[in-house]
């Protein structure tokens, strides 16, 4: 059914205003505040220009602006740094011994949690040198072992910007602790070879960090394209627009992407069955997703009872990013994501779980998501490149850096790019059923639920998940033979599919409470009971605490599951 929406897409799709975004961003700051604010206004003015309604909020949002840094050497010498937002702003320098942590090297260490790591002990009254990205996890868990700096070691030559803060969106009072509390910067291979060096012979260096930290206007401008039936639903496709100076590829192309879709299904709003949101977010770089969070917190209620999936939108549209291989959705949405990739571009795309970066701000309220970047470059293409993961950008290293230009961006991608989410945004307004498939994520639940039986084997029982889990697939086998049957309308049963994604999204995705944000640090699947994995590795006299988490796992999944199960007809 695709291909009608494709072909009505393909119809209005018109990209010269988006390159003409690209070209214009490629020459304006969207760092600074006050540049960043200017960046939304020529979006709001290209939308304008074509009689599309925005609404331009300004919230007051915390941010942490990186200014200069240093690594001095005690014979006078500076290294080229960078420091990453949120990290202590400390201009008079910190001066301490180096210690290379060469265990905890190589590569970008996302899913490691080295606050329990005893390997880290030796960084203790010391500056540690790390391999990869700083990355919050990392320097936080190097501060919680009582590390005085951090010098993080990139792969290239170029030095690439970042954020320390575990904090997701502008802190509470209570998440005000967890700022970080040691200077930590970046610095390029090259440089970090030398350090690393020095380390093994116990050399002392200095570490300067000068940020400003505080509360800025930023602009984040809306539109919101009603449907044409006046249901009060909506798809949300959103994507940041400040980056580190002029970021073309992350995220100049996000943002010219999603002009030519609002510009498109505006030219449909006639079609529309369900209303559509765009919005472009500020404070992703310098607020740690600052302007999704205040969008999610002042429209919470709005988002709760009317939003049918959020759709993220960054770094489409680089040089060399042809394939779609692999697409971040949750699992409810894979099918239908695998559709659209297919009827856009011919690929087979697999989905994978997406992380907890990059504005995925929906996951407490609990909204389905789709898409995080879209396009990449293969692994093949990278490995011939001699390149090494990065973020964003297509996987171009020039994300995060000054070469994050205008040569990154590719016009014909970044056509292909704006077709599939338009395609995706247009389906999912225009769809009768919503194409969300709960029958895959309860059976992934149970994938994840065997994983933690096998890691504590007899020690701990999971059979109350097990069983709940039995009624509640039981529930959905009936529920969508007869929405396939035709005995459940279709309305009827997009209600039911979406009210269950405020269920079963937090449940798999968080750990908090609703209409809170979890901290910046990625989440394994059912994290009430994910622990479950260190079992085997703890002593005896520990297991005790583990086992009370998992039983408070349990109960909070078990009643997920059984509040799903009565959201979905008697069978
Ligand atoms: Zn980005």
């Amino acid at each position: 059914m695709l291909e009608t929406q494709i072909r009505e897409i393909r119809d209005v799709l018109d990209m010269a205003s988006a390159t003409a975004l690209v070209h214009a961003f490629a020459k304006q700051d969207r760092e600074i505040p006050a540049e960043a604010n200017r960046g939304a206004e020529m979006i709001a003015e290209a939308l304008r220009a074509k009689g599309i309604p925005v609404t331009v909020h300004q919230p007051e949002i915390f941010l942490s602006l990186p200014g200069p840094a240093s690594v001095v050497l005690s014979d006078g010498t500076q290294l080229r740094a960078k420091p990453p937002a949120f990290t202590l702003s400390c201009p008079q320098g910190i001066e301490g011994e180096l210690v290379y942590m060469a265990e905890a090297g190589g590569g970008t260490p996302l899913d490691r949690n080295p606050a329990s790591a005893s390997s880290l002990e030796c960084a203790r009254g010391k500056i540690a040198v790390i391999e990869g990205f700083a990355l919050p996890n990392f320097i936080a868990g190097l501060e919680a072992v009582g590390a005085i700096g951090a010098i993080a070691v990139n792969p290239g030559v170029d030095i690439h910007n970042g954020t320390v803060s575990t904090i997701w969106g502008t802190p509470e009072l209570s998440d005000l602790s967890r700022l970080p509390k040691i200077p930590s910067v970046a610095v390029n291979r090259i440089d970090g070879d030398t350090l690393i060096a020095m380390a093994a012979n116990g050399a002392r260096v200095t570490l300067k960090t000068e940020l400003e930290t505080g509360w800025f206007p930023q602009n984040l401008p809306v539109v919101e394209i009603p449907a044409a039936n006046g249901n009060p639903d909506f798809v949300l496709l959103h994507g940041h627009y400040d980056s580190w100076g002029e970021g073309v590829g992350d995220n100049g192309t996000g943002n010219a992407c999603m002009l030519a879709v609002a510009e498109a299904l505006w030219a449909l709003r006639g079609k529309l069955q369900r209303g559509v949101r765009l919005a472009w977010w500020p404070g992703h770089s310098t607020g740690r997703y600052a302007g999704s969070a205040w969008f999610a917190d002042t429209f919470a209620r709005d988002l709760d009872k009317h939003c049918v999936a959020h759709i993220n939108c960054d770094s489409p549209g680089c040089r060399w990013a042809v394939s779609y291989e692999t697409v971040q959705c949750l699992a409810e949405a894979e099918p239908y994501v695998q559709r659209v990739v297919e009827t856009v571009t011919g690929q087979q795309a697999k989905g994978i779980r997406p992380q907890r970066n990059s504005d995925y701000t929906f996951s407490n309220i609990g909204v389905t998501g789709l898409f995080n970047s879209s396009s990449m470059m293969t692994a093949e293409d990278r490995a011939a490149r001699g390149y090494y993961v990065v973020g964003g950008c297509g996987g171009n290293i020039a994300w995060h850096t000054e070469n994050d230009t205008i040569e990154v961006a590719d016009f014909d991608i970044l056509r292909t790019d704006a077709e599939l989410y338009a395609t995706t945004v247009y389906g999912l307004a225009t769809a009768e059923l919503l194409p969300f498939d709960w029958r895959l994520t309860a059976a992934e639940f149970r994938v994840s639920i065997l994983k933690a039986q096998t890691s504590v084997g007899g020690d701990f029982d999971f059979n109350p998940s097990l069983e709940a889990l039995d009624i509640l697939q039981r529930a959905l086998d009936a529920f969508y033979t007869s929405v396939e049957a035709g005995r459940i309308a279709p309305a009827e049963a997009s209600k039911t599919i979406q009210a269950l994604a405020r269920i079963m999204v937090p449940v798999n995705f968080v750990r908090g409470p609703r209409f809170t944000h979890d901290p910046a640090l990625n989440t394994p699947p059912l994290p009430g009971i994910a622990d479950a994995s260190l079992w085997p590795d703890l002593a005896e006299n520990v297991r005790g605490f583990l086992r009370a988490q998992l039983m408070r796992g349990q109960n909070r999944l078990v009643d997920a599951l059984e509040n799903a199960a009565a959201l979905l007809p008697k069978s």
